[in-house]
């Protein structure tokens, strides 16, 4: 069983801050902004490319719920999905990062949009 579903079932712990029956949003252990979520679907998914419509409409709308619930909606903040392994994702279930708090620089969470890097 992945990481993220051990997650789910509380088998690993973690740092809640918003769920439903569908979705688990909690702190990312390793936060690259003053305010890093994770957001997941609970039931287990690789990734972005191959999530069903109901589950990629159903998380981004729990995504603009905790970005609400973080007091963030107004300030702005970036949703970032990992995809495969040119993508950088290290964990295979659905994610998306929720990065804020801060004015974020452009590319702050990757360095691949710099010439010099790809
Ligand atoms: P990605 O590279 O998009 O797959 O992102 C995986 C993210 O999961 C990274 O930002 C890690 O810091 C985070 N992460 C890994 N293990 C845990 C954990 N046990 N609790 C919270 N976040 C985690
Ligand atoms: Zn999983």
């Amino acid at each position: 069983m992945c990481i993220f579903c051990k997650i789910v079932r509380d088998e690993i712990p973690s740092n809640r801050v918003h769920e439903n029956d569908d979705f688990l949003a909690f702190h990312d252990i390793n936060p690259k902004a003053p305010i890093h979520i994770l957001i997941i679907p609970k039931a287990h998914t690789a990734s972005f490319a191959t999530a069903d419509a109901k589950t990629l409409e159903g998380l981004s709308l729990f995504t603009q719920e905790v970005a609400r619930l973080m007091g963030i909606d107004q300030s702005g903040y970036r949703v970032i999905t990992n995809i495969g392994e040119d993508g950088g994702q290290e964990v295979a279930h659905l994610h998306y990062h929720l990065l804020g708090g801060a004015k974020l620089r452009f590319g702050h969470f990757t360095d691949a949009n710099t010439k010099d890097n790809f």
